[in-house]
C-alpha cells in the first residue's frame, strides 16, 4: 500500500435544481434512448445521493484516502438540449461548480461545460471558466446532435480552449449512430461508450485536428478508450491508407504518425479499468507522466479504484506521477 496523494479527475456531479431545469427542455429526436435511460439511472436513490450530496462525497473521500476530485458535470451534460436553452444551462451549471469548488478549494477543482451547439458561446464560456470562474478545463460528452469536434463549426471551440490553456475531458456518450448498438444493452459503458469516445479521438487525430491546433490537450477515460490496444495497427494502416486512398485526396496530409499525436496531445485517466495489462497498454503508449487516475463516482467503486491504484504494479516515479503529479500539472493545481 502507499501514501500516495490521491487525485481522481472523472468524478460526477449534480444539483437539484440542474436535473430539474435539464428534466424541462425540449431534446435533439437522437438523444431520446439515452435521456430517458440517464434519467432513470439519476433517479436511483443511492446514484442520486451520490451525484447531489457534497458531504456524503467527502465522507466517501475520505474513507478510500482521496485527497482531491476534479468534478464535472453529471453526463451528457447539456449537450442533448437543444440552443439557446443548453447555453444558459452551461453557464448556470459553471457558477455552481464554482461555487462548490470555492467552499472547499483543498479538496475539489472542477471541469467546466459547454454547449458545443453554439460555438460561439461555446468559445466565450471557455473563456469564462478558464477566467474569472477559476475552473480548470472543460468537458465535452462526445458528438452533440451527430456531430464531431473536428467538423469546422467548433473550430471557435477548440481555438478557445487551446488559447486559454484548457484541456478537454472527450467524455463518452451514446453512439450517434445508435442503431446497432441499440440491443442487449450495448449502448453504454459495456461496448457503445468506448466505441463512441474512440471514433471522437480518432477522428481528431486523422482529420488533421492536431496539425491546426498543437498545444490541444484531450483527455479521455478507460485508458485510451481502446487506443492504446490498436496503437501501432492505427498507425501502420492510416500509412497504408495515405499512401494508396490518400493520394485520392480522402484524407489529410497530416505532420505526424497518429501515435506521435497521441503521445504528444493525449492524456489518458485509468476511469472504470481496474486492469494492469491495460495499464502497461497506456504506459507504453503515452507514458506515466500523461496519465492520471480517476474513479468515475458514482458509476464506479471508489475503494475498489484505490485499492487497484496502490496495488498496481508501478515504480515509485510512475505512482506518483499517476496518483496526483500529472494531475497538478494539467489542471495547474497547487501541489498538496
Ligand atoms: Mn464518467
Amino acid at each position: 500500500m502507499s501514501t500516495q496523494r490521491i487525485i481522481a479527475v472523472e468524478e460526477h456531479i449534480a444539483t437539484d435544481q440542474f436535473l430539474r431545469t435539464a428534466d424541462s427542455l425540449e431534446v435533439f429526436p437522437g438523444d431520446r434512448t439515452e435521456i430517458d435511460l440517464m434519467r432513470t439511472v439519476v433517479s436511483n436513490a443511492p446514484v442520486h445521493a451520490a451525484l447531489t450530496d457534497i458531504d456524503q462525497r467527502l465522507a466517501t473521500m475520505d474513507s478510500v484516502g482521496q485527497a482531491m476530485a476534479v468534478l464535472s458535470i453529471n453526463p451528457p451534460g447539456v449537450q442533448p438540449y437543444p440552443a439557446p436553452k443548453s447555453v444558459a444551462l452551461a453557464r448556470a451549471g459553471n457558477d455552481t461548480l464554482a461555487q462548490i469548488v470555492a467552499q472547499h478549494p483543498d479538496r475539489f477543482a472542477a471541469l467546466g461545460t459547454i454547449a458545443p451547439q453554439d460555438a460561439r458561446a461555446a468559445a466565450e464560456e471557455i473563456g469564462r471558466i478558464m477566467g474569472p470562474l477559476g475552473l480548470h478545463g472543460v468537458m465535452i460528452n462526445s458528438h452533440t446532435d451527430g456531430h464531431y469536434l473536428d467538423e469546422p463549426q467548433f473550430d471557435p471551440i477548440l481555438e478557445a480552449a487551446e488559447a486559454h490553456g484548457a484541456p478537454i475531458y472527450l467524455h463518452p456518450r451514446f453512439p450517434s449512430a445508435l442503431a446497432p448498438y441499440d440491443v442487449y444493452g450495448l449502448q453504454g459503458a459495456i461496448w457503445g461508450y468506448q466505441a463512441e469516445a474512440g471514433l471522437h479521438a480518432i477522428r481528431l487525430i486523422a482529420g488533421g485536428v492536431f496539425d491546426r491546433h498543437p498545444d490541444l490537450t484531450i483527455l479521455l477515460g478507460h485508458l485510451g478508450e481502446g487506443i492504446p490496444y490498436w496503437l501501432k495497427r492505427i498507425d501502420n494502416r492510416h500509412e497504408f491508407a495515405s499512401r494508396v486512398a490518400g493520394a485520392a485526396g480522402v484524407m489529410p496530409r497530416l505532420e505526424l504518425t497518429p501515435s506521435e499525436y497521441f503521445r504528444r496531445n493525449f492524456i489518458v485517466t485509468t476511469s472504470g479499468i481496474d486492469d494492469q495489462a491495460v495499464l502497461d497498454l497506456a504506459l507504453d503508449a503515452v507514458g506515466d507522466d500523461n496519465i492520471m487516475f480517476a474513479i468515475d463516482m458514482p458509476y464506479e467503486d471508489s475503494a475498489h479504484a484505490v485499492d487497484f491504484l496502490n496495488r498496481a504494479s508501478l515504480t515509485d516515479t510512475q505512482r506518483s506521477n499517476i496518483s496526483h503529479a500529472t494531475a497538478e500539472r494539467i489542471f495547474n493545481l497547487a501541489p498538496g
